[in-house]
Order: structure tokens, then sequence, then C-alpha cells
């Protein structure tokens, strides 16, 4: 067998593989030419790239150009500006100093240089090729500066060329190592964009900040959370500066900004020192931003290292990472304490929770945060999981209401399918109520006539029953048996054709808040603080609701919604008007004066009045006047809900004042939001009175207090599925947004 001939390799073939191991990918080249540009003092670096840079790539800087008589042997190997005797390497202060990137990058693509010195008197151009000029400089126009442009990169070496990833990956990677550098180098602005595109990808200002660049190129979410970091140590000779987030804020993977002697590199040993800090103070699996400049003396650090070795050692690595990590732990233990949070009055829905995304400058830039929310950052924000205390029942009791009036509901005419589980719930609210009831369902079937015309048809009460009270027997007429109760389980629904209440129903859909009712849909509810205000949970965020204004809405809409479809809650002894307007006029909210007239008269007025309309009310209302001017009756706006009976001689009196009943529509409006008004949960009725609240506490023994079942169970229930939140609910501080949860999180661990 012959043994191989041993051949010098012909030089250019040489160069080729020299030059593939320096610039493996578009982005080694762009770093190089960016150092370059650095090196040079330019204050202005623009890249464009064409098809991740394998087509085209194109540097254009302000620095100080290159003189005409080197553009010869600029390209050629271990030829610089920078370096002259090895001496000089341990106190080099420029990026390059080799000489091989331009060289490197002219063997594997064509490279075209244009440049002009500030004494030159125009500008030249040249093209290379394998390191030498391919024709002598030619004089042309331009500014103070380098443009260099490399074309078809990788021509000749086509396995490098199948080795590269997609175009796009291509130029997110040089996304990344541009906006790395524009953020150390804060004062010099930066840009990339892709060949034909006019908006930059990243762009940077020369007057912007580091926290600007920042921001810039990882969004505000970041930004928000960023400490400044900087020490220095003069026995281990190195300073570190920077910034890293603080523990509101985590990403999925790391973002480690590191740069040794302003060289972007990576170092593994300092990165795991930092992350193991964070993973005590971040949730699982998470990663913090990091952005540190550290500089070591220069014969500590070996910068002769390959070109596309990242990866650095130095001296005293470990004092030096174990110091910067105590430095980073110190910062993010004292971050905590002057935390602002804002009350802002509530925007949910799109608009709110794009402004908190972070938004990435580029798809690389994208570190991976978003609004995605974690199950780490929610707090039973499943609605559907049923809360334990909806089962129990609160203690039995003989009488809830304080009032002389007890009221048992007796009818539902509420949508059938609700009809099985609304008997069920009943009982709770029966005892919780203390109400006597017969636990079916009004039979309104064979007394609703049905003619079409609505405005003829009528609701023929169903016939008066006896009520019982808890405490006496039960008794149940045999013909109310049974049967009776299945039937009853389908009630029918008439339907409204008036114009008036249809329009008024359209007014309450195009009111409607489509983020709010997304929130009160889904919303997980945490507790109240009184019965005026309750706290929800809506993915991470945490609102505070007004419960009476919501729940006045609530019941306005119901009104309107299920007009002339109402069950009846019966008062157990009917209540005289009379005794109810005089009880109102006393009253000083009833603002009642002496030039008013005598009282008396005002409420034989009122009770006159209220009689005329009887009929009417009971049709539309199901509110039942007897002959005798007795209340007999009020809607059933909910099951298991019976508002405050304290607020009824107000109702009575303000349905004589406050309701336009000359006008069609107006009347219906306004003796909704009256009825609406009475029926809301409001604050004084059950804490204002102590006498009365202590009277409830004691009445509901250990289960505690009524109102909070009946707010949670009841109302906010309704809340999700028959409240249109109107818009106005953003603006009048019905619905504030108090806090977004990660950042209370993060408040309540360290307490
Ligand atoms: P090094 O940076 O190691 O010196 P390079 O091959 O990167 O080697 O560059 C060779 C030389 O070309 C540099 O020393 C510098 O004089 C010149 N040069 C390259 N790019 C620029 C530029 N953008 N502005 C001015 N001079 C440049
Ligand atoms: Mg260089």
């Amino acid at each position: 067998m012959m043994a191989g001939v041993i051949r010098r390799l012909d030089e250019t073939v040489v160069n080729r593989i020299a030059a593939g191991e320096v610039i493996q990918r578009p982005a080694n080249a762009i770093k190089e030419m960016i150092e370059n540009c650095l090196d040079a003092k330019s204050t202005s670096i623009h890249v464009t790239v064409k098809d991740g840079g394998l087509k085209l790539i194109q540097i254009q800087d302000n620095g100080t150009g290159i003189r005409k008589e080197d553009m010869e042997i600029v390209c050629e190997r271990f030829t610089t500006s920078k370096l002259q005797k090895f001496e000089d390497l341990t106190a080099i202060s420029t990026y390059g100093f080799r000489g091989e990137a331009l060289a490197s990058v002219s063997h594997v693509a064509h490279v075209t240089i244009t440049t002009k010195t500030a004494d030159g008197k125009c500008a030249y151009r040249a093209s290379y090729c394998d390191g030498k000029l391919k024709a002598p400089p030619k004089p042309c126009a331009g500014n103070q500066g380098t443009q260099i442009t490399v074309e078809d990169l990788f021509y000749n070496v086509s396995t490098r060329r199948k080795a590269l990833k997609s175009a796009s990956e291509e130029y997110a990677k040089i996304v990344e190592i541009i906006s790395r550098y524009a953020i150390h180098n804060s004062g010099k602005s930066f840009a990339v964009k892709k060949h034909g595109e006019t908006v930059a990808d990243v762009r940077t200002l020369p007057n912007a900040s580091t926290v600007d660049n920042i921001r810039a190129i990882f969004g505000n979410a970041v930004c928000r959370e960023l400490i400044e970091v900087g020490c220095e140590d003069s026995n281990l000779a190195f300073n570190v500066k920077g910034y890293v987030s603080n523990a509101n804020y985590s990403v999925k993977k790391c973002i480690f900004l590191l740069f040794i002697n302003h060289r972007l590199v990576e170092s593994s040993a300092l990165k795991k020192a930092i992350e193991a800090v964070y993973a005590a103070y971040l949730p699982k699996n998470t990663h913090p931003f990091l952005y540190l400049s550290l500089e070591i003396a220069p014969h500590n650090i070996d910068v002769n290292v390959h070109p596309t070795k990242h990866e650095v050692h130095f001296l005293h690595e470990d004092s030096i990472v174990e110091s910067v990590q105590k430095h980073i732990e110190s910062k993010l233990l004292g971050s905590n304490s002057s935390r602002t949070y804002f009350t802002q009055t509530l925007l949910p829905g799109p608009a709110i929770s794009s402004d908190d995304v972070l938004k990435p400058a580029s798809s690389s830039a994208a570190a991976g945060a978003s609004d995605r929310v974690y199950a780490h950052q929610m707090v039973r924000t499943d609605f559907r999981a049923q809360k334990l205390d909806a089962f129990l029942q609160p203690a039995n009791k003989t009488q809830t209401e304080p009032s002389e009036l007890a009221v048992s509901e007796c009818g539902s005419s509420r949508q059938p399918e609700q009809c099985d589980m609304d008997m069920q719930e009943l009982n709770d609210a029966d005892l919780l109520a203390g109400i006597s009831e017969d636990l079916d369902i009004e039979d309104f079937m064979g007394d609703v006539k049905e003619t079409g015309d609505s405005e003829n048809s009528s609701l023929v009460n169903p016939p008066p029953r006896k009520r019982h009270r808890i405490g006496s027997d039960v008794e149940m007429k045999d013909d109310e048996g049974a049967g009776d109760t299945t039937d009853a389980s389908v009630p029918k629904r008439r339907i409204i054709k008036l114009t008036s209440i249809k329009e008024l129903r359209s007014e309450i859909s195009e009111q409607a808040h489509k983020g709010l009712q997304e929130m009160l849909q889904n919303h997980s509810y945490v507790g109240c603080v009184n019965p005026q205000w309750a706290l929800v949970q809506h993915h991470t965020k945490l609102y505070l609701l007004n419960t009476t204004k919501l729940s006045q809405e609530l019941f306005y809409q119901i009104l309107i919604y299920d007009f002339g479809n109402f069950g009846v809650l019966r008062l157990s002894t009917p209540a005289p008007l009379y005794d109810l307007a005089m009880l109102a006029l006393e009253s000083p909210e009833s603002g009642w004066t002496e030039d008013d007239g005598p009282q008396e008269g005002l409420a034989q007025y009122i009770v006159e009045f209220l009689k005329k309309k009887s009929e009417m009310l009971l049709d539309y209302f199901s509110m039942e006047i007897d002959e005798e001017g007795n209340l007999a009756g009020l809607p059933l706006l909910l099951d298991n809900y019976i508002p405050a009976l304290e607020g009824l001689p107000m109702f009575i009196l303000r349905l004589a004042t406050e309701v336009n009943w000359d006008d069609e529509k107006e009347c219906f409006e306004s003796f909704s939001r009256e009825c609406s008004m009475f029926y809301s949960i409001r604050k004084q009725y059950i804490l204002e009175d102590p006498a009365l609240l202590e009277q409830q506490t004691e009445e509901l023994g250990s289960s505690g207090t009524s109102w909070k079942w009946i707010i949670e169970h009841v109302v906010f229930k309704a809340f999700r599925t028959l409240l249109a939140p109107p818009k106005h609910f953003t603006e009048d501080g019905s619905i504030l947004q108090i806090a977004n949860l990660p950042d209370l999180y993060k408040v309540f661990e360290r307490c």
C-alpha cells in the first residue's frame, strides 16, 4: 500500500478552514464587526440583514474610518491596528487585536468596504476576496465612518451553509447579539432591521440609559422590577455593575447578559451561583433577568481565548463568583422594603392585560414572559370548584328577619331548567331565612292566559294559599300534593312584546362591558369585607366590588328581563301601606317638612294612589296590594333572596314620589330603579344597627352571619350568569382593581 503523500495545503484552503472556525454563523460575523465599530469609537451602528445574514449583512457606523493606505491589507490575516507587541495584550482595551475577523469573513463571503476618515478628502470603496483586494480602492461619496457589506456568506463552504438553521433563527440570534451590545453600550445608538423593512426590530437611542434600553428590548414588565446592583473588591481586583430582576419577576428561561471587560461572554459558574440565590425566591422552574458588567484586572483574565469560545474562566474565579452572589442576595432581600401599590379604576379585559404583558422587541428577545397565568399564580381561580360552605346550612332558627313582617316565597317562574336545583336550594334558604315555605313551585301553568298579545295578556296570580310560619306544622292541602309539584316544575314564561321593555333591555345590553362581564362570569369569590364591599379574584388580579351597586344593577336587570314573569314573595301578614308610609314619613330620610302637609294626609294619599296602580303592579311586577290597602306580596327576583325589609317603608314612599307613572317606559324604568334599590344589599341595614347585628349573629349561632352566605352563594352567584355589567362600573368606583396577585404573594412570603 502506498503511503499518502503529504503536501502543503493550498493557502486559500487553510484560510477557508480557519475562517470557518472563526465565523460559524452570521451572528458571529456580526459580533466581530460590531466590535470593530466600537473599537473605531462609533456612536451609531446600524445593521441591515437579508435572509438571516446569509444573503446580506450590512453594517454602517460613524467611527474613525479606515485610511486609504490601510485598505489594501485590512482583510489579510493578522493585520490589525490595535496591537503591536505581545505585551500589549495585558492592557488591551479594544475588542479586536488578532486581525482575524475581517480576513476570515473575506474568505467565506464577498466583502465590500466603503470608508471615510475624518481628514480623508472623500470616501473609498473596495471589494475583497480571500483576504485580498479585488481592485484598487475607488473614490466615492460618503460620510465619515465605515460601511461593511458581506454578501453570500459561506457561498464556498456548502457544508457550513447546510449546517445552519433557518434564516429566521439566524436572524433571531443576530437580534439577540445586537440587543445585548446595545444594552451594554448605552449612550450609543444601535439598530437592526431586515433588508427592505423600514422599521427596526431593535433600536436604541444615543441619549437612552441602560434601563431605557432594557425597556426598549425586553419590555416594561421586567423594567419595573429591576434592582440596580454594584460592588467592588480591591483584594480580588474586580467590580461589577448591572441590573437584576427582583423576586416579583420571573421567566421560563434565564436571561443572562454577562459582559466581562466589555466582552459578551458566558460563565456557567457565575450563572449557577446567581440562580441558586433566586431559587429561594422565585416560583419553581422560573428564572430571573440578569445584566451584569464585570470588570476584572486584565492580568487576571485570559482574553486570548478562541473567538468562538464564549465560556470564560478567570483567576480567583470561585472567590469572585461568591462575592457577586452575596451582593445580589443582599440586594434581593432589601428590594422589598418600599413597594407601592396603585389602586386603579378597573379596566379588565384586553385593554388592561395587554399593557402588563412583556412586549419583546423581537422574537429572540422574547425571553419567554407572557401574559399567561401559571398555576402557581392562582388561588382557586376555577369558580366551578365548589366551596364546602355552599353545602353547609346555616343554623336552624325560628326567625331571621327582625322585622314584624315575615315573608314567604311562593312561586318562581324562572327558567324551567333551574327548577330542580332551585327546589333543593330553597331548603337552605328557608332555614336560613327562617321562613316557612311550601317547597313546591307555584303552578302557574293553568293560570297563565297566553293571548299572544302581551299587552292584553294577563298573568293571573296563583290563588292565595295558606302560609305557615316555622313553629307551626307545615300543612299541605291534599290537592297540593306531589303531582302538583311535578307539573309546577315547568312554569310557562310570558313573552313580553312591549316596545318600552324591549328598549330598556337593549339599553342594558348596549351598555354591557365585555371585559367586566368576563371577569364577573369567571371570578373566584374571596370574601366580603362588609356587606357593601367584597373581594374577588380573576386570573391573577384582585378586585374590590361594591356589592350594593352591583346588586342594585342586578335586580334592575332582573326586573327588566323577567318583567311580567316574577314569582311572589308573600308576606305572612299583609302590611298596611298606611303604616309603611307613616314609618317612612317619620324617618328623617324622607325629608318631610311641615310645609308638605300633615303626614297622615300624605300617607292616606299614598295608599289610595298605589291602590289605583295595584292591577298593573300585580300583573307586571307581582307586587300584591289588596283592596284594604295592604301590601301582601313582593316580586321574587332571585331565588333564596329576600330584601332587607327595613327598606320597605321608604320603597313605598318613593313609589309615590319618585316614579314617573305617566310615561310607560319611564314608569317601568323608574319603578325598577326604585325596586332594585330596595332589593340591593345595603350596608346600613346590616351594620348600622348594632342591636340588629347582634340579633342576627345570635340567631345564626355558630354558623356565622347569614348575609355573608347570601352574598356569596346567592348574589355573587347571580352576578356570574344574570348580570351584564354596564361600562360606567369601570369609572364610578363600583369595581376597583386593587392588586396583581404575584406582587402580593412576594410580600406575603416575606412577612
Ligand atoms: P482586529 O479587530 O482584531 O484588529 P479585524 O479583522 O476585526 O481585526 O479588523 C482588522 C482591522 O480593520 C482593524 O484593526 C481596524 O483597523 C480595521 N477595521 C475593521 N473594521 C473597522 C471599522 N468599522 N472602522 C474602522 N476600522 C475598522
Ligand atoms: Mg475585530
